[in-house]
Formats: structure tokens, sequence, C-alpha cells
């Protein structure tokens, strides 16, 4: 249960059942697409033998985030009954990609994946058997990071580290997006409005009850990476900055310990000066000092600005997304919504 501030009513998020977790109606599986054409087949291929394996109804909303190279076309052409194909009317990056699967899938349980395979769908089954045992989130951990290069793992390794050190939510270390979610979590998320998604921490953020299974990380089979060391990078950043006010906190007290610092420095250069009449000296301990401090103001300084700036993107309260094109059961709807 929590707070619902728009009413002063309680609304309830309530997790399936054990009862009802055997009656399992619906998977909604959640992918987003961006350049993705050339591995549909083996995608579907992958997510059809799943079908065949468990006899649940099931639903593919795949999210086109904005693809050049014919991804959406290709999904229409598709012969899967149980996809629905929803087009972005340009590259909105794959947090909001997601954000919208979750906005349309339907299912009693959610399962983001990437197109890639490297997230290997055989794994829902296991997924789904978790979940019946009562678990609301299954989370889908990396057993190692050995395709991936020295330099990534230890950023890696850093960032998860640093994440939940200063973040209130804990994202388990080498978990990607992709885990099984009650519907109730979904329902969670969507109530978080905010503009600057980082998924990781959004999709854990509600908490529920939750376990892991472990997998092999293949390498991709097709395509390449779309995120650069520096997008990378900047995800990082961005997944810090929304998740904690910790950066204002170490800035503050940067602040207080360096001026304190200054002040005795003070009261001993006045006192010596006063005692001894010691004539100007000192060029490089000044310097230093100036630069140091300059460097530390700018820091806090940009460590705030990163904040208001947060702060002013969600106050124009944009769209998360657009999408301009939807393909379900091949009824095609052309209206953006
Ligand atoms: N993706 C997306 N929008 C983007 C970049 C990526 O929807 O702007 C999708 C991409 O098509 C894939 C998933 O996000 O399904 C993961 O992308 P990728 O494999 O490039 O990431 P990596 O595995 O390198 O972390
Ligand atoms: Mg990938």
């Amino acid at each position: 249960m929590f707070n619902d501030s728009k009413n002063s009513n309680i609304s309830g998020i309530i997790s399936t059942p054990p009862e009802a977790r055997e009656n399992l109606s619906l998977i909604s599986i959640v992918i987003p697409l961006y350049n993705e054409r050339e591995g549909l087949d083996a995608l579907f291929k992958a997510i059809s033998s799943i079908q065949n394996e468990i006899s649940i109804p099931m639903e593919v909303v795949c999210i086109d985030d904005g693809s050049f190279d014919n991804t959406y076309e290709a999904l229409c052409l598709r012969p899967e009954p149980y996809i629905r194909a929803f087009k972005f009317s340009r590259n909105f990056g794959k947090e909001a990609a997601l954000s919208a699967g979750l906005d349309m899938c339907r299912g009693d349980v959610v399962i983001p994946i990437d197109a890639d395979l490297q997230e290997p769908p055989e794994l829902i089954l296991e997924m789904i058997e978790e979940w019946k045992k009562g678990y609301d989130v299954v989370f889908a951990v990396r057993k190692s990071r050995k395709h991936d290069s020295y330099a990534k793992q230890l950023t890696a390794g850093l960032f998860y580290k640093l994440f939940n050190f200063i973040s209130e939510s804990k994202i388990p270390e080498n978990s990607g997006d992709f885990r099984l979610m009650d519907k109730a979590v979904v329902d969670a998320i969507k109530k978080m409005p905010e503009r600057n998604r980082f998924m990781k921490g959004l999709l854990t953020w509600p908490g529920f009850s939750s376990t892991r299974i472990y997998f092999d990380r293949p390498e991709r089979f097709v395509g390449e990476s779309k995120w650069s060391p520096i997008k990378l990078l900047g995800l990082a950043a961005n997944g810090l900055i929304s998740f904690s006010t910790i950066p204002l906190r170490v800035a503050l007290i940067c602040g207080i310990l360096t001026s304190s610092m200054a002040f005795i420095f003070a009261v001993y250069v006045v006192v010596r000066h006063l005692l001894y009449g010691d004539p100007v000296q000192g060029y490089a301990s000044l310097m230093t000092a100036i630069a140091f401090f300059a460097g530390m103001q700018l820091l806090a300084l940009g460590a705030l600005g990163e904040y208001v700036g947060r702060v002013y993107i969600e106050t124009k309260m944009r769209p998360l997304y657009i999408i301009s094109k939807v393909h379900e059961k091949s009824e095609e709807k052309n209206d953006a919504l």
C-alpha cells in the first residue's frame, strides 16, 4: 500500500496472490528495438520456441525506438500473432522505449528483454517458475562479465558499488533490465512520472519480494552495441544523480572542511604577521590555494547545476515519448498518441 499524493485515498498495489499464480493468463515480453531488423528472425525463433513449450498466451510488445533500418515495417510483416508493435516518432532512447513498453503491456507478468539475444529468452521459463513460488521480481544476473573488456568490467563494478552506496534503493550487481516483474511492480513503476529515467533504478525502486537467477551473457550475435563509452558514462552519471542527492552533500561537506581549514590558516597568517611582521611571501602556496578553492567552487556549482538542470527538465512536463504508429493483430493505426 502507498499514499497517493494526488488524492488522500490510500490506493493499494497488491501483487498477484499465490493461488492466482497457477493460472497465469498472459505473459508480456517487452522489447526495445533500435535498428535490429537483421536479428528479428533469430529473436522470434527463440521466443516462439518458448511459447511452444508453455501453453500460456503471450504478447510481445515491441517498441521501435526510431530505427532507420525498417525494423518497424519488418515487425508488421511478421507472421507471429502475438506481436504488438509501436513505433516512436524518433529515437527517444532505450529508457523511454522500455517505459513505453511497460505502459502498453497487459500481462500478469512482464519481462523486458533486449532484442540482440544477449539475454537468453529460455530463462523466461525459469523466471516463471520462481514467480509461481511467490516472488514478485526475478532478477537475471550475469554470472560473469568475461566477454567485456577489463575497462568495462572495472567501471561497471565501480558504478554498482557507488550506486548502491549512495542510493536508498539497491540494484543487484550485474543485473540489466532483464527480469520478470509481477504486474503490481509494473503498476508501481508506472506511478513514477519523472522525465529523467534511469530504468535500472526505477525498476528496482518499488521493492517487492525478489530472487535471482544466474546466466552467462553471450556476445551480440548480430549488429553492434548502441552504447559508446561516452553514452555509458552519461547513463552512469544520470543514474547516480537521479537516485541520490549525496553528491550535493559531498560538495557541502568539502565546502565546510575547506573553509574551516582556510579560517584556521587565516588566523595563523594574521597572528604571525602581527607577532613577527612577516613580509609578503608564499606565492606558490597562495596560488595553490586559489586554484584549489576555485576548483572546489566550480565542482560544487557543477553538481548543483546538474540537479537544477533536472528540475528544469521535469518542470517542462514533456511527454516521455511519442508513438507515431501502432500495429496490433494486423490492424494498423497511424494516429499519433
Ligand atoms: N536500444 C534502444 N534505443 C537506443 C539504444 C538501444 O531501444 O537508443 C535497444 C537495442 O535495440 C537493444 C537494447 O536496447 O534491444 C540494448 O541495446 P544494446 O544491445 O546496444 O546495449 P548493450 O547490450 O551493449 O548494453
Ligand atoms: Mg546488447
